[in-house]
């Protein structure tokens, strides 16, 4: 029980809880050894209401954003590649067209995606363009009051099986570090549109990514208003790095929890292995830094919740948090030793999976720049 929970919460956490436990879990090994689009899976979160925790009501659910980190955290305990795929659809997929889509584009997308029955995406990164997000070529022109998107992007999450893209693209000439972008839907079908096949990946496999390009494809609408995807993106990366980080902290649990059975389980020396004080240091290492993870993401979840600035925590949660998932994974496949290294056990998929988290919602490298810009601002 963590008493700093409201029943509400507390209530939503033992929901998840209960779906990656007894839903995810059993399925994850299989995902990753034949990695397809979770349907099933990511069709639960939306009837658990996964999809529409942190959108105002009417039609989202208007719950903090505490509540929608403690039910990612547990879907991350379940499979961190279907929690990458739920949580892409849950905040980058649906945020902008939720945020700006009006009238019968609205009605026809807004309440599907927060079902889970429309999958969207976010295209941001090129090949040529990744931490460095502001210099990319992908650009906009409008054409007889509709907008042309041209341009190459890679690594786009769960593109194989999306139905609407939300893409970010140059519509002025500008040579200032950050050019001029907007934000356009275009949807599955639209002219021009191409998926490329799922790129092979070291970890969460069945969180499919591809590439996408655009060959003078018209968008249903652009997203906000011109010019304006600089500071849109620049509100909505705190929220992709408190996910992140609340990513880090299930998969670590994970972790954290299958070395410790094992490790009194396993008998070497006449006694389990967690009597000896080498392994019993790694599991106090492991436990204090889950929860150091956690208060951090607490303490910039709950900034978030009063409406106050949080670019700066959110960093911070996200660098500590990914940072010490994949520590402790290492931690947990030492701990385990052969069988840490054994397909046959989850420990060697967690850390390779976990190793996702310190790339998604931007690199440590940037983060460290980000924070200490902050600090000598
Ligand atoms: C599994 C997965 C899913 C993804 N899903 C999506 C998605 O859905 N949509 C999307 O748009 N993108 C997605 N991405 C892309 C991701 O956001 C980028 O990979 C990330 O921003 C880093 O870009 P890069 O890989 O090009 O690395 P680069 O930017 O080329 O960085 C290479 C190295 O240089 C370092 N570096 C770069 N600049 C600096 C600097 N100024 N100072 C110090 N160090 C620096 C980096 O930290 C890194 O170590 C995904 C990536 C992965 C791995």
């Amino acid at each position: 029980m963590d008493f700093t929970l409201t029943d509400e919460q507390q209530a939503i956490r033992e929901l998840f809880q209960s779906f990656a436990t007894k839903e995810i879990r059993p399925v994850a090994a299989e995902l990753d050894t034949e990695p397809r689009f979770p349907g099933e899976l990511f069709a639960r979160a939306g009837e658990l209401g996964f999809f529409a925790m942190r959108y105002p009501e009417p039609e989202g659910a208007g719950l903090d954003v505490q509540s929608f980190l403690i039910a990612t955290e547990e879907l991350a305990y379940g499979s961190l590649a279907v929690a990458a795929c739920c949580t892409m659809q849950a905040l980058m997929g649906s945020h902008f067209v939720q945020a700006f889509c009006t009238g019968d584009v609205r009605d026809r997308l807004v309440p599907a995606a927060l079902a889970g029955e429309v999958r969207g995406t976010i295209c941001m990164t090129e090949p040529d363009s990744g931490s460095d997000l502001f210099s990319m070529k992908t650009s906009a022109r409008e054409v007889e009051g509709t907008w042309r998107v041209t341009g190459q992007k890679t690594w786009i999450t769960s593109a194989p099986f999306a139905d609407m893209f939300t893409v970010f693209a140059r519509t002025g000439d500008s040579d200032s570090e950050e050019r001029e972008l907007s934000v356009f839907l275009v949807e599955r079908g639209a002219a021009g549109l191409t998926v490329g096949r799922a790129i092979e990946k070291m970890g969460v496999k069945a969180s499919l990514t591809s590439e996408v390009s655009f060959e003078d494809t018209p968008a249903t609408c652009m997203l906000g208003e011109l010019g304006q995807g600089v500071p849109y993106l620049r509100r909505i990366l705190a929220d992709i790095r408190l996910m992140t980080a609340a990513l880090s902290i299930g998969v670590a649990r994970a972790a954290l929890d299958d070395a410790l059975a094992y490790s009194k389980e396993r008998v070497q020396f006449g006694k389990p292995i967690c009597r000896f004080q080498s392994i019993q240091a790694h599991l106090a290492e492991m436990r204090t830094d889950l929860e150091a993870a956690r208060r951090l993401v607490q303490w910039a979840a709950w900034r978030s919740d009063q409406g106050m600035e949080n670019a700066d925590e959110a960093s911070m949660a996200k660098l500590f948090a990914s940072e010490k998932a994949v520590h402790t994974c290492d931690l947990a496949a030492r701990i385990l030793a052969s069988y840490g290294y054994a397909s046959e056990y989850p420990v060697e998929r967690y850390l390779r999976d976990a190793r996702f988290l310190l790339i998604g919602g931007g690199t440590s490298e940037i983060l460290k720049l980000n924070i200490a810009r902050g600090m000598t601002r």
